[in-house]
């Protein structure tokens, strides 16, 4: 009998979670990542964030690449969201402390409904109630909302993602909540910007005062927005 393997099989069967979140390594009474792979988890410090129009300011935690790719794919396609909102959510609330953004309300970017039936959770739902906890703010769910409009972004070229943002995000519900409010917009991953400025927009139509964006990761190899880009086309 292999007592080291039946421990460890009975140690999963305890304590499933007490693996580091990207490589799997075990982690001795430690949740979260082990130190190898919380070395490879790079802030995004370095980069100078120019938001797109019409964002006022904009933070993003880490680089969609490598170990905080690994943290995103957990949360955002396999149901394991705790540990990871757990890990990233108090530093991306730093990262927003820092910015100083005079942000008063927190609104998630509006989830794909197909998708969040089949997932059975909204991730960046769950981000902007965690970091509103956080950062001690109140949010509103639905400010915003989503239409299908037949694409995934991550389907479309560059300059396709900005016209189907503005289609896909173009309209609010609620205009009382966000009225003269400085708001901060929650997503979980940002490519190219369109889906945040289409949002952004939006909400400075439903009466906000300014928008601010911040985002856990960020792909890098970002193309920038049209230059005839005139802001989201929104019908409210
Ligand atoms: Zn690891």
């Amino acid at each position: 009998m292999d007592f080291s393997r039946l421990g460890a099989a009975v140690n999963d069967a305890l304590f499933p979670q007490l693996r580091c979140l990207s490589c799997g390594r075990r982690l001795p009474l430690r949740l979260g990542l082990c130190s190898a792979c919380e070395l490879k988890l790079v802030p995004l410090y370095a980069l100078q964030l120019i938001p797109p129009k019409p964002l006022s300011g904009e933070v993003c935690l880490y680089p969609y690449e490598g170990v905080a790719k690994e943290l995103i794919g957990r949360f955002k396609f396999r149901g394991q969201f705790d540990l990871p909102l757990r890990r990233m959510v108090p530093a991306l609330a730093a990262r927003v402390q820092e910015a100083g953004f005079p942000v008063e309300l927190l609104v998630p970017v509006p989830s794909n409904l197909p998708r969040l039936h089949a997932r059975g959770y909204d991730q960046v739902w769950l981000l902007c109630r965690a970091l509103g906890r956080q950062l001690g703010l109140p949010t509103c769910r639905f400010a915003l909302r989503r239409r299908w409009a037949g694409r995934h972004q991550t389907e479309l070229s560059a300059e396709a993602r900005w016209r189907n943002a503005a289609v896909q995000y173009g309209r609010g519900l609620r205009t009382a909540p966000v009225l003269g409010k400085r708001v901060l917009l929650v997503d979980d991953v940002t490519t190219t910007g369109a889906t945040a400025s289409a949002c952004a927009a939006v909400l400075l139509a439903l009466g906000a005062e300014e928008v601010y964006l911040c985002c856990l990761t960020k792909t890098l190899d970002n193309a920038p927005a049209p230059a005839a880009w005139p802001g989201a086309n929104h019908s409210l």
